[in-house]
């Protein structure tokens, strides 16, 4: 295989085996994860002269120059301004994509390959909002969409992945299972794995990018991010180290991720220095979509946090709630998934902010995905 350095390849961040990009594997034949070797482009002139989309960045993505978009009009979300506790923050508003979650930036970016390589039909397991994006974009580009769920995924989204035509086998025995049954069905059919693909990464970037130019082409001094299996938080870190890389920001944000006090495995290993996690079973939380007992990219979530000078914050079942009442209350259509998120950056601007500190966080997936749950969180008139 040529080694060209300045050319598109996928690299194995193991054993440094590099992949022609067009290659359909999800992970190196060692079983390390793939990461994708190529040149981001940064043009702001051109940037801004494209729609208010995430393609507005395409040129910053690792996709060939024909590769047309599987398109939903996504990204390019709202970040707006306010106070929490009199602290300013700024808050992207990823409730607002098409399938109600920010994994449709990673999805669209992810599927806009497939599509381009020709693939017919995918596999992915999920449990919830990974598999609605995939199922949604699938969708729109005709691809079949196999998704594996534990049986016990809300109705609703299992409806919602449905209703975009994906077929659905729900799987007894929690998120392994289900991700075994992906696994085996992998052999035959194209893993398109939110947690292993490094394309939905790549689409996941997007959210650094634009901050950073909602911010007027700088970087935050703080992100507040939830993590789960990490595909937000890595994919802005990849945002932000390519802009550094490019002279564009002239310093990394410190990458906050938050975490659901009963399952905590990345707070966990943060506390206590080392660079490895080690599993835990998640117990029940409100927080379902971040509840991993054993992310695959554990280490990887560890050294981004490390290395930006972050920390991992976790929140009670009490706080989440009390986040999901305060933010519909302000108006906010959002899931319990995301509230986590939100208890967490209220614990930091009480307890950690310092002077003129710009803080971004984000609301993660909407609320109408939810309603009947929510109703009996919020319902009883408290
Ligand atoms: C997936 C998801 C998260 C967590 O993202 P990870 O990539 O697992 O860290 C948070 N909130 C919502 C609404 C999600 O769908
Ligand atoms: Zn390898």
């Amino acid at each position: 295989m040529l080694d060209r350095p300045s050319g598109q390849q996928l690299v194995c961040t193991r054993c440094n085996a590099r992949y022609p990009l067009d290659t359909p594997i999800w992970r190196c034949s060692c079983g390390g994860l793939l990461a994708i070797l190529y040149a981001p482009r940064f043009d702001r002139r051109r940037i801004t002269r494209l729609g208010p989309t995430l393609w507005r960045y395409k040129d910053a993505m690792p996709l060939a120059r024909e590769t047309e978009p599987v398109s939903l009009g996504e990204g390019y979300t709202p970040l707006l301004h306010g106070r929490l506790g009199g602290v300013p923050v700024f808050l992207k508003q990823d409730q607002l994509f098409p399938s109600g979650s920010f994994k449709d930036r990673g999805a669209a970016v992810l599927v806009s390959q497939v599509a381009a390589l020709g693939i017919k039909r995918v596999v992915e397991d999920s449990s919830g909002n990974a598999g609605t994006a995939l199922a949604a974009y699938c969708g729109r580009a005709g691809i079949a969409c196999e998704i594996y769920a534990p049986e016990e995924t809300s109705p609703a989204k299992l409806a919602q992945m449905r209703a975009y035509g994906a077929d659905v086998r729900t799987v007894a025995g929690g998120r392994a299972a289900a991700a075994a049954a992906a696994l085996e069905a992998a052999e035959s059919h194209y893993y398109a794995s939110h947690v292993w693909n490094p394309f939905f990464l790549h689409g996941t970037k997007s959210f650094a990018l634009e901050i950073w130019e909602q911010m007027g082409w700088k970087a935050p001094d703080t992100v507040v991010l939830p993590a789960g299996n990490g595909t937000l938080l890595l994919g802005a870190a990849l945002g932000f180290d390519e802009l550094l890389a490019a002279g564009q920001i002239r310093k990394l944000p410190r990458l906050v991720a938050v975490q659901a006090e009963v399952c905590a495995p990345l707070a966990d290993a943060f506390r206590r220095g080392v660079q490895q996690i080690t599993s835990v079973t998640p117990g029940l939380t409100l927080a379902e979509g971040i509840a991993i007992g054993d992310p695959v990219r554990g280490a990887q979530m560890l050294a981004v946090i490390g290395r930006t000078g972050g920390e991992v914050l976790t929140v009670s079942e009490a706080e989440i709630l009390q986040a999901l009442r305060v933010w519909w209350r302000l108006g906010y259509a959002l899931e319990p998934t995301a509230a986590a998120t939100l208890a967490g950056l209220a614990q930091y601007v009480n307890q950690g902010h310092r002077e003129k500190e710009t803080i971004v966080s984000v609301i993660t997936g909407h609320g109408l995905k939810a309603m009947s749950q929510i109703d009996a969180l919020l319902g009883e008139g408290v």
